[in-house]
């Protein structure tokens, strides 16, 4: 019987999960990592090639809406600590596909709940479920202003819905049952590894392949980008030093209107591709609005910052940058992702 302490990752195959393992089972070889993914169209293991023979790591395929399973696997392994990221996470097949979202994203987060619950609420010494949440459960904001920990939730999408709800039930357990938790609200990602329907991928891989760019509305909408090893580091941070029953907002003081993140997108692309100036820019198209699409996600996270310390390590042009390189040194990962059922929803979505 190992003595190394059993965490439990959810969704580890997806983008921001992957580095999350990689991340843990790197840095803390007194832990053993189960990470735990139903393989969604949105997981791939080849995101972790690199830690897949690592001793303290072990894969196991399953999905968190099957609650017998979890039951099984929480009694088997004793996870002392849950870090659940696993979830249905884009907003337009939300739109499509609404009930999808609550059975992963509430019912499951209740299944891990109570799971892990039954096994330790006679002593929740040294537990802690984590839950890792974005900022669209705030809504939207106007021209000003920034969503704060104290912001009121007003989600408008299901997906976002779907999020807000799961937290307020992780909330509840640990105001009902003392169940000792995080929750932690993050911005927009980006980086490698990101499945190429969210829209940075799909940029890239629409340049590469001289394809339309689709920018929803005018290009308008805002959203604050953080560079997703950053938001690996500050889920290291919160789950080693956060206080328990507390949330923290996570975002990379970086926002962008769409469109202008499009043209600085196309401009680096242009060059990495060497393409001429301006050439990449004529393929954006404005395709009609997205329903219920919020104008502008922007965070305030000086409580992380002032409480742990923690900053985004890069600046946007330098992860996109990074970014850009990995997509385009990888190209054999985005073909097998981009090929069969990806090809699809894509028809569906911008044809
Ligand atoms: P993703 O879609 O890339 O990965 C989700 C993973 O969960 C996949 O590996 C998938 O196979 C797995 N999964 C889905 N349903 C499952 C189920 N029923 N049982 C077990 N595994 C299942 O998502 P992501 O972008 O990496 O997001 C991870 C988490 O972070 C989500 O909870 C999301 O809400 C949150 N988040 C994402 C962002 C972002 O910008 N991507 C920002 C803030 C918060």
């Amino acid at each position: 019987m190992s003595h190394k302490t059993p965490i439990l990752i959810t969704g580890g195959a997806g983008f921001i999960g992957s580095h999350v393992v990689r991340l843990f089972v790197n840095s803390y070889p007194e832990y053993h990592i189960y990470n735990l993914d139903a393989l969604t169209y949105a997981g791939n293991l080849e995101n972790l090639i690199d830690v897949e023979n690592a001793a303290n790591y072990t894969f196991i395929k399953g999905d968190i809406t099957n609650e017998s399973f979890i039951n099984n696997l929480f009694e088997k392994y004793k996870f002392q600590k849950v870090i659940h990221l696993a979830a249905e996470s884009h907003v337009d097949r939300s739109i499509e596909d609404p009930l999808a979202f609550v059975r992963t994203n509430v019912i499951g987060t209740m299944i891990l709940l109570n799971a892990f619950n039954r096994l330790w609420s006679s002593n929740f010494n040294n537990k802690l479920f984590y839950h890792v949440s974005t900022d669209e459960v705030y809504g939207t904001l106007g021209e000003d202003g920034l969503f704060t920990e104290t912001t009121a939730y007003d989600p408008n999408s299901p997906y976002s819905a779907s999020k807000a709800s799961s937290d307020h039930f992780v909330r509840a357990y640990g105001e009902t049952y003392g169940l000792p938790y995080v929750i932690t609200n993050c911005s927009n990602n980006y980086g490698q590894n990101q499945f190429p329907e969210k829209l940075i991928p799909l940029f890239i891989n629409n340049i590469i392949n001289k394809k339309p760019l689709p920018v929803y509305g005018d290009g308008n909408y805002t959203r604050d980008w953080l560079y997703v090893k950053d938001h690996a580091k500050a889920i290291d941070l919160v789950f080693h030093n956060g206080k328990q029953g507390d949330t923290y907002n996570i975002g990379g003081f970086n926002e962008w209107k769409n469109i202008d993140l499009v043209k600085l997108l196309c401009k680096q692309m242009d060059f990495k591709l060497n393409r001429k100036v301006g050439d990449s820019e004529q393929l954006i198209t404005y395709v009609k609005d997205r329903p219920g699409h919020d104008l502008r996600y922007a965070i305030d996270a000086s409580k992380i910052k002032n409480e742990l310390g923690w900053k985004p390590s890069v600046t946007f042009e330098e992860g996109l940058d990074k970014t850009i390189d990995w997509y385009l040194n990888n190209k054999k990962w985005l073909n097998n992702v981009t090929s069969g059922l990806y090809q699809t929803y894509y028809q569906k979505q911008y044809s």
